[in-house]
């Protein structure tokens, strides 16, 4: 049995105060033991103010992106070993505005994920198609290619340790969410794709849907057999929405 995750992207949103606000209503609201996995994924200036406002409660702390360097000369960096430092346990890689803003590809998203594990943090391991690509017949060729490049550089015990989030790049931020059935199809193309590799591993990856899911359809989504929680947008800015969906994976 697969315990339900729940992690929040916060982007490039809010100021110290607001992360601040946001945080301890989370807090109040989740307890100190929360029926699944919940973690928030501030921007990296909120980080070290965050990470004591969860310290001890039933919140975990994650980034959303991190260097692929260890130190040094990489100017407006953050390695794995400062994100750690301060206080993250998990760190979102190959995020598709990642992929498709700043020109990260495979190669780049493997030797973050590879740097990530090195210095002890989970990585959460974005995949998905763009609506041209699953019009033209190319999902499962893509997702397969993103996971399958994972595979290849960290092995499949590491893949699995991690968590992967199916996020159709077409349901991003646009409020047009894959149906559950849409989800589950692509969850389950996952899950065949690594256990044709270990199929017990396999069975232990938790597999997150992203892409305008909400308080709403949140609870549906979760109850697919093969989706094991969510990676929440637009509505883990709103104390009370990502509450709900904490629920809803409860
Ligand atoms: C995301 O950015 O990872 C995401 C899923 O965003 P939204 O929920 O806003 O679609």
């Amino acid at each position: 049995m697969r315990r339900k995750f729940v992690a929040g992207n916060w982007k490039m949103n809010g100021s110290l105060e607001s992360a601040n606000a946001l945080v301890k209503a989370l807090v109040a609201s989740v307890g100190s033991s929360p029926a699944a996995d919940v973690v928030i994924c501030p921007p990296f200036i909120h980080l070290h103010s965050v990470a004591g406002l969860v310290k001890d409660s039933g919140i975990s702390l994650g980034a959303q992106n991190l260097s692929d360097q260890e130190a040094g000369a990489y100017t407006g960096e953050v390695s794995g070993a400062m994100l750690k430092d301060v206080g993250c346990e998990y760190v979102i890689i190959g995020h598709s505005e990642r992929r498709s803003l700043y020109g990260e590809d495979d190669a780049l998203v493997c030797k973050k994920f590879l740097h990530a594990r090195v210095h002890g943090l989970t990585p959460i391991l974005c995949v998905g198609e763009s609506l041209e690509e699953r019009e033209s017949g190319a999902m499962e060729a893509v997702i397969a290619s993103q996971i399958d490049a994972v595979l290849a550089a960290a092995g499949v015990e590491a893949l699995c340790d991690s968590v992967i989030a199916y996020e159709p790049v077409w349901a991003i931020g646009t409020g047009m969410t894959a149906t559950p059935e849409q989800a589950q199809e692509v969850h389950a193309f996952i899950r065949s794709r690594i256990a044709a590799v270990d199929a017990a591993a396999a069975a232990k990856v938790r597999i997150l849907y992203g892409g305008s899911a909400n308080a709403d359809n949140a609870a549906t989504l979760f109850a697919q057999p093969d989706i094991d929680g969510g990676l929440i947008g637009g509505a883990a800015l709103k104390a009370e929405d990502f509450v709900t969906i904490c629920e809803a994976a409860a």
